[in-house]
């Protein structure tokens, strides 16, 4: 999402005639877009805004501007915090820090210049901003606030500029993107798919990250049907015990998480699935945590992205005790970590022999190509192709991660 408002930032500042993306030795202004799911993240921005304090005083009229989630979380009491901060926005309501730059240098810009040439290949398009769910260990919806859904037309529109600058993939993004409700129509995600998916020179079309009382059939169709929806589907489930979804207040069980997955499968040829685990929430028994082995063991999920609980002061499991030791805790994300090690490598094993659609990303150090199959698993190619071409070629070889292909 912070990749997105970059992007999103990028092009309002060259509407209004400043050149976005310069070295930071050569800029004006340094804009902070800031991430607070984790206190790490949040720790993270804080040093660099505490870093840029020598650049701004290195050259007179340098301004420091800070938005993101750490605004939705402190508001302007950052200002205060940090003295060389000259300006916090709210990331939606962007309009009066703009307003403000073009007060400020009136007469020094010239309208609208061009965004430097990009040679993009993927972007990440916003079509719902904030979250109505309340997960208990989760500060987004504290900080990027109710869900609001952004005009269909809009982001067909948007699209298109991508795909115009060069773009061939678009991940749809939202914090619970199969929420998407147009405010045109009511329309949903699916509809959505298709109006992006019609985009002359589109390529792949992704959505991110979706919850899983959301996952409705006629998604999965789109999936199925549309010519650029991408054969995968990312589902956090977080916990394997119906217990632990209670206390995460996750709002569906185990079952009901397993039904959407089988009704995806039987949907989609050749889904890839994929899913996030947190490991040690609070109160987490080892029954519990051996029921989350289980449903792993049983779904064997392509991807599985796992993390330990770590409380997030201001949401509602702060309150509760993290009584999860840490030893433990490493221990089941080292149980976890091994058990989809071998998940992974025999499904891409499997897949030895099989041929693939590559869109191709770049090359690495060791000259050789790489990209994305369809199933985004990460592909090293054998022959020499471009960025942006789409090749078919043949698994040679796989390990836990990543396949080669000829
Ligand atoms: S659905 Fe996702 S973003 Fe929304 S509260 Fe739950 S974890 Fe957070």
């Amino acid at each position: 999402m912070n990749s997105a408002d970059a992007d999103s930032l990028a092009e309002q500042f060259s509407e209004l005639g400043m050149v976005p993306g310069v070295e930071l030795e050569n800029a004006d202004l340094a804009v902070l877009v800031t991430c607070a799911v984790r206190q790490h993240a949040e720790d993270r921005a804080s040093s660099h805004l505490g870093e840029l304090a020598a650049w701004k005083s290195a050259r007179p009229g340098r301004g420091i501007a800070l938005t993101g989630c750490m605004v939705g979380e402190h508001g302007s009491a950052l200002l205060r915090r940090f003295r060389h901060l000259d300006y916090v926005f709210d990331m939606r309501e962007p309009e009066g820090f703009f307003a403000r730059l073009r007060d400020l240098y009136q007469g020094a810009l010239e309208g609208p210049v061009p965004l430097p040439a990009s040679d993009r290949l993927f972007a990440y398009l916003p079509v719902i901003l904030g979250c109505n769910e309340m997960c208990t260990y989760c500060i987004v919806p504290f900080v990027r606030g109710r869900e609001s859904s952004r005009p269909a037309a809009q982001v067909e529109a948007e699209a298109r500029h991508l795909v115009e600058r060069g773009v061939v993939e678009i991940t749809l993004l939202g914090q619970n993107v199969n929420s998407y409700e147009s405010p045109e129509d009511g329309s949903g995600l699916a509809e959505l798919m298709t109006r992006v998916d019609r985009v002359p020179g589109l390529r792949r079309l992704r959505f991110l990250t979706s919850h899983p009382r959301n996952a409705s059939d006629r998604l999965l169709d789109a999936i199925a049907d549309l010519p650029t929806a991408c054969e995968q589907l990312h589902l956090p489930v977080q916990s394997g015990s119906d217990s632990c979804l209670g206390r995460m207040k996750r709002e569906y069980s185990v079952a009901e998480y397993l039904a959407v997955l089988e009704r995806a499968r039987a949907r989609v040829e050749g889904i890839s699935l994929s899913t996030d685990v947190i490991v040690g929430f609070c109160g987490e028994s080892e029954a519990e945590f051996q029921d989350t082995l289980q449903m792993l063991a049983a779904v064997r999920f392509d991807t599985v992205h796992i993390q330990a609980y770590s409380p997030r002061p201001g949401t509602a499991a702060y309150r509760r005790s993290d009584d999860v030791p840490l030893a433990v805790k490493k221990e089941r994300l080292q149980a976890v970590l091994e058990l989809q090690r071998r998940i992974s490598d025999e499904r891409n094993q499997a897949l030895v022999g099989q041929t693939v659609e590559v869109l191709v990303e770049g090359t690495g150090s060791d000259g050789r190509a790489f990209g994305r199959t369809r199933q985004n698993r990460v592909a090293w190619l054998e022959e020499p192709a471009g960025p942006g071409e789409v090749v078919t070629v043949r698994v040679t070889s796989a390990s836990a991660w990543q396949l080669v292909a000829a």
